[in-house]
């Protein structure tokens, strides 16, 4: 999971893409990176770690240009170096960035057959660069095809097509054509979100593309459209003309995950706001633990994910709402030396339990999902050591029983405790006097109740049933096979890298910052 952004703009846009890129921190907090255009040349900075951290004056300074586009990593695929970090800049045709949001679940296969024709296309193994290598070759193909030295629409749109014919997968996706134009574009099955806005600046109008619609209110800029599954827009930079084209839609199936736990609950995505989903499912999970007759004395949440679903469980119930654990919100990087693993640290790190609220109590404890079960378990022993008579563990999501293909770091069936456990055997593991999940159709009604726009949803965590209709089970062990490989492999070695992707390129065209 990650967040993308791209601004075009007017003058200087940096600082806004900064703004942007703290907005949208909770999408990936690995690595992050940002790209501007000046007219001239690409000006590129990033790294590992938080937006904070990675951005500081004397980069701001240099990343001068009315365009850019951002980016926050979580990494699903790649070991999680500096050099898997987006964006990634092509040379051809004219210098061209990219960032994209979602996983390319072939990208392996992909990368495998660029190597053989050209191993110095390949400098990293982030998805993200092989769509732009899809891009970037097809304009260039048709544009030496036409003899022209513009980009035409045709050119465009047949360009993406040809990456949704080679890109097996969810991706949302942000490129900008130096001198022609930004386009963004989403998977035909829309899985990963995308929102396009624009804003009056002067007499011109400034666009933005993004993750998330809160950047869209922290930015100040009105909201137009979410771009549809399989549509790309293409912001012409002569006429600053907007033309929008589906190019291939399938069924629209966007995630369920995004308004379980990666979404702010201030945001709105495909016409559904995240809080209300999370109040409905909430409703829902009531009426079913309503059924089991508990005896419970308040509600509490685990922060910061449960607190809304909680409220609405809590109000159901004719519950006492109450906050029994405090969340250290300013959990610092962990500094390792290479060679080094990093540590395991327990949950108390990042949870306080208040014993005034806790001691003597039959609590209903609600999280938003269980995934292998260990952070349940650390928490109601945790509950439990703070005195709790009880401890009932309400979860707003149904069990996770399938990894996730499309860009959320849900693992393989052997790490996940639902694959291959039942609800009983959870609860017995977890230490949870009871233990209640979501119903699956509970789960999607909540979130699309009412929503025109969305009849679907990807729910494959949950039903293993993958909307694109491509991944069986030699699919699911490759990638299995190959996370093993990226993340077991290597360690994540936090401190600044000397060498950076690109660095090879035409200096003229890019400077790194
Ligand atoms: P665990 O069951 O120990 O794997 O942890 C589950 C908890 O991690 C959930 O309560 C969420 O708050 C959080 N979580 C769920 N999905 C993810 C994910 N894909 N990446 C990181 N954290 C997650």
């Amino acid at each position: 999971m990650c967040g993308v952004v791209g601004i075009f703009g007017n003058d200087y846009v940096a600082q806004e893409m900064y703004d942007a890129l703290i907005a949208l921190q909770h999408r990936g907090q690995d690595a992050t990176g940002i790209i501007t255009y000046d007219g001239n040349i690409f000006h590129l900075r990033k790294n590992l770690g938080l937006v904070r951290d990675v951005f500081h004056t004397r980069h701001m300074e240099k990343l001068k240009g009315y365009v850019a586009i951002g980016h926050t990593r979580y990494s699903t695929i790649g070991g999680g170096n500096v050099e898997d970090a987006q964006p990634f800049l092509a040379a051809a045709p004219y210098g061209m960035a990219l960032a994209h949001n979602g996983n390319v679940f072939n990208s392996y296969d992909l990368k495998d057959e660029l190597f053989k024709k050209d191993h110095r296309l390949v400098n990293s193994s982030c998805d993200a660069e092989i769509i732009l290598h899809l891009l970037s070759k097809s304009l260039t193909r048709q544009l030496s095809k036409g003899g022209n030295d513009e980009l035409s629409l045709d050119n465009i749109w047949d360009s993406v097509e040809s990456v949704y014919k080679r890109a097996r997968g969810a991706y949302s996706v942000v490129t900008y054509v130096a001198k022609q134009g930004m386009v963004a574009f989403r998977d035909p099955h829309g899985i990963r979100p995308l929102l396009f806005g624009k804003r009056q600046n002067g007499l011109t109008t400034d666009y933005i593309f993004a993750s998330e619609s809160i950047v869209l209110d922290v930015l100040g800029f009105e909201f137009v459209d979410d771009v549809g599954p399989g549509e790309a827009i293409f912001i012409d930079e002569k006429t600053r003309e907007v033309h929008r084209k589906v190019v291939l839609q399938k069924t629209h199936t966007p995630c369920i995950f995004e308004y379980i736990y990666f979404a702010r609950p201030d945001s709105v995505l495909n016409g559904i706001s995240v809080y209300k989903a999370q109040i409905r499912m909430g409703e829902k999970l009531a009426d079913k633990i309503k059924k089991e007759k508990l005896d419970i004395d308040i509600a509490m949440p685990v922060p910061d994910s449960a607190r809304t679903a909680t409220m609405a469980i809590a109000d159901k119930l004719n519950l006492k709402y109450r906050e029994g654990l405090v969340k250290n919100r300013y959990i610092g990087r962990t500094f390792i030396m290479p060679g080094q693993k990093i540590r395991k640290k327990s949950i108390r790190y990042k949870l306080n339990p208040m014993r005034m609220e806790i001691e003597g109590k039959k609590i209903l404890l609600i999280d938003d999902s269980i995934v292998r079960g260990n952070t349940s378990k650390q928490i109601i022993q945790m509950v439990k050591d703070a005195g709790a008579k009880k401890v009932y563990l309400g979860i707003f999501s149904p069990p996770v029983m399938h990894p996730c293909l499309y860009g959320i770091d849900i693992p393989t069936n052997e790490e996940l405790i639902a694959s291959n456990h039942s609800v009983e055997d959870i609860r017995k593991f977890i230490g949870a006097d009871s233990l209640t999940f979501l119903d699956v159709e509970d789960a999607m009604t909540a979130c699309i109740s009412g929503n025109p726009k969305v009849k679907d949803m990807c729910m494959a965590c949950f039903d293993g049933v993958y909307k694109t209709g491509d991944i069986d089970d030699a699919v699911l062990a490759k990638n299995a096979n190959a996370r093993l490989m990226d993340k077991g492999g290597c360690d994540r070695i936090e401190d600044e890298m000397d060498s950076l992707p690109g660095e090879d390129m035409d200096k003229a065209q890019l400077n790194l910052v």
